[in-house]
């Protein structure tokens, strides 16, 4: 059950006006089902008062300027490595992932983040001063500047609570907002045992807000209440979300699901695919927006990449993780997830798929299922057309690269994706004709560890994007300045219109739009 801190960190999201009566949210320990703590379910009324709050604390909160907020964030940087350890075994308790895929892809990301912001907000937000071709306005200054949204909603998933929901917050306080963040109600702890280090950190009260409970009622609640919603999760809720921010035209960015396809080339160095193939595909159990869905490989190398991948997945402990190299591949974290794990290979294996390895849900407590290996796929099955989000790894021979990249582009999705070849320049011009918002060529996944290079999905993987300068940027709203220093009392076009001016204009637009050769 909860430990003190936590209900005191849980009742303190609710700025502690959590009554008795609050209902609570369970949270349990997916790799052994075991309830480890209860949080508070907001209704509509408390999630309104934490925007009035939040709203409350963000001007000085602005006020206090890069420099200042920076101070705060590059301290919390400082306190995610010294509270590492704690860190990560939050996110395993809740998520059931092992301790390395919390500390690689979750610390390591947000002790990354918490310097990249600070470090880079000033830049890409700075005042641009604009010139303009349009002689009509020479004279005049123009200006782009940025100014803070507000109180922006960040709606994280349950598969990385740290990366995916508190690394969205960041940015959007590095540009001088407050933050309501609606956790998954799966994963609520680590959101509020940061929230917790932020404050020791001097973040000032209210600045940002956990907001603990169920989707459609505590998330919906969040929507109605901010300026901008930063969403991560499913692109079934990202539609309804975006229906629903419409009702005030608020902006939303999404991040939504993938399918992501791994292409192997005949040319490919098999050795790195497969070791890639099996990481980036298995690593947090296969539940990553960006991990390797399906794989496509090239017939005359098709064979050797099949045994080489196989091999690897047999020899992965998939097993509790309760501490450093204990385990590869953790639990699943949801509940619904290991249902379509199940279904996705049942449905293979009934349409003539092989199962090279794995294939069970093992006798055990909790959310479990085999890391797999399916051979003989292809698009007639779930696993090859559907998010998965689960340890499986469809592999399907392909004639040639244009069966290949046809096939990878034959998706409502488009993530992102990889390509592997020893020719790098073919690799590199497959992958330019892959239609996804990433594309890593004898890598996968790692794009998403430069802050600096932006990551968004196409079609129906998203809107908008994170990283870079657009990944600030969404968290304000633009303003143009344009400012009139040397002027006549009248200019010439103004009131009243006369037939001589009127044809002295249009003489004036020929002579600008009108003259040279055009082709
Ligand atoms: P989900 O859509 O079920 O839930 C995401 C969040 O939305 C949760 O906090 C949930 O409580 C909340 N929510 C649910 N219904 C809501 C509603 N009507 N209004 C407001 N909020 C609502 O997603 P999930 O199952 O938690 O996460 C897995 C999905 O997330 C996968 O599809 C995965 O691909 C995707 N994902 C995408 C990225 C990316 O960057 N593109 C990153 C991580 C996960």
């Amino acid at each position: 059950m909860a430990s003190l801190q936590q209900e005191q960190t849980a009742a303190r999201a609710g700025n502690g006006s959590v009554a008795t009566a609050t209902p609570t949210i369970d949270v349990t320990n997916p790799a052994t089902g075991e309830v480890i703590a209860q949080v508070p379910d907001l209704g509509r009324e408390q999630v309104a008062e934490m925007a009035r709050l939040g709203r409350a604390a963000q001007p000085g909160w602005e006020a206090l300027g890069f420099e200042g907020r920076g101070r705060v964030l590059l301290r919390m940087q400082r306190w995610v490595m010294d509270n590492a350890d704690r860190v990560i075994r939050t996110i395993v308790s809740e998520t059931g992932k092992t301790y390395e895929d919390a500390q690689l892809a979750e610390v390591n990301y947000a002790a990354n983040a918490f310097g990249f912001w600070p470090r880079n907000a000033e830049e890409y937000l700075a005042e641009e001063r604009v010139k303009t071709a349009n002689v009509m306005l020479k004279g005049k200054k123009l200006v782009l500047r940025y100014r803070p949204v507000g109180l922006v909603g960040v709606i994280g998933p349950w598969n990385y609570p740290l990366t995916n929901g508190f690394g969205d917050c960041v940015p959007a306080l590095a540009a001088g907002n407050s933050v309501l963040l609606k956790p998954s109600s799966v994963t609520p702890l680590t959101s509020l045992l940061l929230a917790e280090g932020l404050r020791e950190c001097g973040l000032p009260e209210h600045v940002l807000q956990v907001a603990t409970g169920s989707g459609g009622g505590t998330g919906g609640a969040v929507i109605d209440e901010v300026d901008m919603v930063m969403f991560t999760g499913s692109t079934e809720t990202g539609k309804k979300v975006m229906a629903q921010a419409a009702e005030r035209v608020t902006p939303v960015s999404l991040e939504l699901g993938g399918k992501d396809p791994l292409i192997v080339l005949s040319d490919a160095d098999l050795e790195r695919a497969a070791n890639a193939a099996a990481y980036y595909g298995l690593f947090n159990t296969g539940q990553t927006c960006i991990s390797v869905e399906r794989v496509y490989v090239e017939a005359p190398v098709y064979d050797e990449f099949v045994a080489k991948l196989t091999d690897k997945v047999r020899g992965l402990r998939n097993q509790p993780s309760t501490g450093p190299g204990t385990s590869e591949v953790g639990s699943l974290t949801s509940p619904p997830q290991v249902d379509i794990v199940e279904q996705h290979v049942r449905d293979a294996v009934d349409k003539g798929a092989r199962v090279l390895v794995g294939g069970h849900r093992p006798e055990r407590p909790g959310l479990w299922y085999e890391p797999t290996v399916l051979a003989d796929v292809d698009h007639s099955m779930l696993c090859m057309t559907e998010e998965t989000f689960g340890p499986t790894l469809p592999v399907m021979k392909v004639a040639d690269t244009e069966e290949a990249v046809r096939l990878a582009n034959d998706s409502p999705y488009g993530l992102s994706a990889s390509v592997f070849s020893k020719d790098v320049a073919r690799g590199e011009a497959v992958a330019r004709r892959i239609e996804a918002g990433a594309v890593c060529v004898n890598d996968a996944v790692t794009n998403y560890l430069a802050l600096e290079l932006p990551m968004g999905g196409w079609k129906a993987s998203g809107l908008g994007s994170r990283h870079g300068a657009g990944g600030i940027r969404k968290y304000t709203k633009q303003q143009s300045l344009l400012v009139s220093r040397f002027h006549t009392k009248r200019e010439l076009y103004m009131f009243p219109y006369t037939p001589r001016m009127t044809r002295l204009i249009g003489r004036f637009q020929k002579l600008l739009y009108g003259r040279g050769k055009r082709d």
